[in-house]
């Protein structure tokens, strides 16, 4: 914790330094290492949580006597949806439930607006000379290669611990008509772990957009992902929006993904009424009903809004710990070198590591080298460009903690490697 800061090193100890972390990285390359810390998944032990759902439903018929087995109710389980919403903090009828993905109801949506536009649309977003949208960043690397293969561009602005910076996002968004939408991931965003305070979201909401079919992608994906028992609460877009005099602006998004299976849990939409039966009306054309069965099973095996914020503390049982490894390696190997920051995120599934600028690329190349995945650097921006070569998002959920310990050891000898090398090219040039 008392190490100097490499900016305060003589030549001599620099190179001191850099021979030492050569030694340890050498020593590294012995070991054989198999480590994996790159995708945000939940662990076995996680996912054993949830196996109750494997012996349910115990019945074929909801509360209100709808056999689940059979076609129909393309909005979902009531019991389900008057569940979620609840979670969610909206009303039922304002929720669909459907599949088991929530990236798969994203895509379905920016489709339709690119082939039929919205309902406030003057013309399908597909019929329009440019198609822009505003991406915070770090941000969720799945978003934006979905615009991508849909050829809308990408406009980033920073992403603060409060959300996005909401005047940068005004300033683009007020006068040209390009600007059809934004991503934001709301609570414990992929990967800062920012929560969008209540103002934020306020102007979000209420803010002039030039293009009047203007829309939020509001992916709550971790809005009940609490890593303390200080549980945040999201803000209440829909409600904020709708007051805002733009009811349709946002179109909110969730999923159980990380809550009971990832592959076969229930995905969420949540939006105004008339968001709602466009959705629908499109969904229609496609499908004569979602999974019900699996609904009813996550109907049975929560039993209550209540036994899914239970469910979520047992989950934290098991994650935190790992969270907490992340930063006390992070704190003990690089902390007062003045080389990296990195966040104690609240929730969620990530930890954003910023490294000295024009290194994260060869931290993750150096770990690869002796057996750590990291996620590619870059991953985080749209197109795969972090123009300053200084972020890396670290996913410490699916190893057991002995191994995020031992990956976390390779990573913060990497970056130590790294920014040495960085400093002594500096110094010699
Ligand atoms: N949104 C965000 C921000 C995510 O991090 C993830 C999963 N990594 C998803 C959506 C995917 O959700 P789903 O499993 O419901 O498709």
């Amino acid at each position: 914790m008392n190490a100097t800061a490499l900016s305060d090193l003589s030549a001599d100890d620099l190179a001191v330094l850099l021979e030492e972390q050569r030694t340890a990285y050498e020593q590294l390359k012995t070991q054989g290492l198999k480590l994996d810390l790159t995708r945000g998944k939940p662990s076995a032990q996680q996912l054993d949580l949830a196996d109750g759902l494997l012996r349910l439903p115990s019945t074929t018929k909801d509360s209100a006597g709808v056999d689940v087995r059979n076609y129909g109710g393309l909005e979902g389980l009531a019991d389900l949806r008057e569940m979620f919403a609840e979670l969610l903090w909206v009303e039922p009828e304002q929720v669909v439930a459907g599949g088991s993905s929530s990236l798969t109801m994203m895509r379905d949506c920016l489709f339709y607006l690119t082939l039929f536009g919205g309902v406030d649309s003057e013309r399908p977003w597909g019929r329009e000379e440019k198609v822009r949208f505003v991406c915070p960043v770090p941000g969720y690397d799945r978003h934006f290669t979905l615009l991508e293969s849909l050829g809308i561009e990408m406009v980033t602005v920073p992403m603060r611990d409060d959300g996005p910076d909401v005047d940068a996002v005004a300033a683009l968004v007020a006068d040209d008509p390009s600007f059809k939408g934004m991503w934001i991931v709301p609570t414990y965003a992929n990967p800062s772990g920012s929560i969008v305070s209540q103002d934020v979201a306020a102007r979000l909401a209420a803010m002039p957009t030039a293009a009047p079919d203007f829309k939020i992608f509001w992916d709550n994906a971790y809005a009940l992902h609490h890593l303390t028992e200080d549980e945040a609460k999201s803000a209440d877009i829909l409600t904020l929006a709708s007051a805002a005099g733009h009811p349709h602006r946002p179109i909110m998004f969730a999923s159980t993904s990380k809550i009971t299976f990832a592959g076969a849990g229930v995905a969420f939409l949540a939006a105004s009424s008339a968001n709602i039966a466009w959705y629908l009306g499109h969904l229609g054309n496609g499908s004569i009903g979602p999974d019900k069965v699996n609904h009813l099973r996550h109907v049975e095996f929560f039993g209550s809004p209540q036994g899914v914020r239970d469910h979520m503390a047992r989950h934290r049982e098991i994650i935190a710990p790992k969270f907490a490894e992340v930063d006390r390696v992070l704190t003990e190997r690089l902390g007062g070198r003045g080389i990296a920051t990195w966040n104690t995120p609240a929730g969620g599934y990530f930890v954003n590591l910023d490294v000295v600028p024009g290194t994260a690329a060869r931290v993750v190349e150096l770990a690869k080298a002796v057996g750590v995945a990291l996620t590619p650097a870059g991953s985080s921006y749209p197109y795969k460009q972090d123009p300053d070569d200084t972020n890396i998002r670290l996913a410490p959920t699916m190893p057991p903690v002995d191994e995020v310990t031992a990956a976390m050891e390779v990573v913060a000898t990497c970056v130590l490697l790294a920014a040495a090398e960085k400093a002594a090219e500096q110094a010699s040039a």
